[in-house]
C-alpha cells in the first residue's frame, strides 16, 4: 500500500521548523522558498520534494534515495513494504525483548507527554499525519535488555507508536505500541464460555480493534477474570460518561481478525494505558 504524504515539515534558514499542507504550497514558490527545505511530517530525516502536474494535481514525494531515511515505522519508509519488507520488520520487533514494566512506563511517559503536547496547541496540524508524536526516547537507549536467550546485554530500541489510522496489512505479526480513540468497548462472552473484550478504535479506513484475549486475564499480573470484566465495564463507562473521545495505546502483536480489519493483541496488564491510566487505575476509579 503506497501512501500519500499530504504533508511535511518546512525548515526555514533561521532554523525552524513548521508543517506545511500539500495545497498551501505553490510551484513558483517550491522552487523559490521550499525546494531542498522540507522532510518527512514524521520527524525523519528523509527529504520531501514537490511535484505539480500540467493539470494541476500537486503531490510529495520522497527524494530519490532517500526512502530508508524514513524511520523504520514511518508509513513512507520504502525498505519495508512489501512481501520482503514484511518479513524484514517481523524480524526486527520480534528481535526485541522488552520487560513489561519498561513498556508500562514507556506507555505512560508517552500519554502524559501528548497530552502535554496537545496542551499547547501546535500539535494538531502535524499530528493529523503523524505516526509518532515522541521520536526521540533517549532514556530507552541507555536502559539494557536481555536478548532472547536473556544473556547478551544491549541496548533498548526505541518503542514505536503509531497512529491506528495508519495501521495496515502491513503491520501483521509486528508487535507496536499503537495509539487512537475508542469508538465502542465491547465485552463477549459467547455460550461456549469463552470471555473476550475490545476496544474499537475511531478509525478511517480499517476496522482496528484493541482486543483482549484469555491470555490477557490469564497473565499472573491479572487477580481474576472478573476483574478482567470490571476493567472492561469501567473503560467502557469512561467512554460513554466522556463527551471528549478517549485516549488509548496499546502494546501487542497485530494480527488479522477473523472477518475483517486487524487487532492489537494485548497480553498484559503492563501494556494497556487508558486516558493516561493503567489497568489499575482504572480498577481503583
Ligand atoms: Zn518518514
Amino acid at each position: 500500500m503506497k501512501v500519500k504524504i499530504e504533508a511535511a515539515y518546512y525548515h526555514d534558514n533561521a532554523g525552524n521548523k513548521k508543517p506545511i499542507e500539500i495545497n498551501e504550497i505553490s510551484k513558483e514558490e517550491y522552487e523559490e522558498k521550499y525546494k531542498g527545505h522540507l522532510t518527512c511530517i514524521n520527524n525523519c530525516k528523509a527529504r520531501i520534494r514537490f511535484t505539480q502536474k500540467t493539470n494541476g494535481t500537486k503531490f510529495f514525494s520522497t527524494w530519490n534515495h532517500e526512502g530508508e531515511l524514513h524511520d523504520l515505522d514511518c508509513p513512507y519508509h520504502v525498505a519495508y513494504k512489501g512481501k520482503n519488507g514484511r518479513s524484514k520488520l517481523k524480524e526486527y520487533y520480534h528481535g526485541i525483548k522488552i520487560d513489561d514494566d519498561i513498556i508500562a512506563r514507556r506507555l505512560k511517559d508517552w500519554m502524559s507527554k501528548f497530552h502535554a503536547k496537545q496542551n499547547d496547541g501546535y500539535v494538531e496540524k502535524s499530528d493529523k499525519y503523524n505516526t509518532k508524536t515522541i521520536s526521540e526516547d533517549k532514556e530507552a537507549n541507555d536502559m539494557t535488555f536481555a536478548d532472547e536467550n536473556g544473556s547478551e546485554q544491549g541496548r533498548i530500541p526505541n518503542l514505536k507508536y503509531k497512529n491506528a489510522q495508519f495501521v495496515s496489512d502491513d503491520d501483521i505479526e509486528c508487535i507496536e505500541a499503537i495509539w487512537g480513540y475508542i469508538d465502542n468497548v465491547q465485552l463477549v462472552e459467547d455460550k461456549s464460555q469463552s470471555i473476550y473484550g475490545y476496544f474499537n478504535l475511531k478509525t478511517k479506513n480499517k476496522t482496528i480493534n484493541v482486543y483482549f484475549p484469555e491470555a490477557f486475564y490469564e497473565n499472573e499480573d491479572v487477580g481474576s477474570v472478573e476483574e478482567f470484566k470490571t476493567f472492561i465495564k469501567k473503560v467502557n463507562r469512561m467512554v460513554t460518561d466522556n463527551p471528549e473521545p478517549v485516549m488509548v495505546i496499546a502494546y501487542g502483536a497485530i494480527k488479522k481478525k477473523r472477518k475483517m480489519g486487524l487487532n492489537i493483541n494485548v497480553i498484559s496488564p503492563k501494556r494497556i494505558f487508558v486516558d493516561g491510566k493503567s489497568y489499575y487505575d482504572i480498577l481503583k476509579m
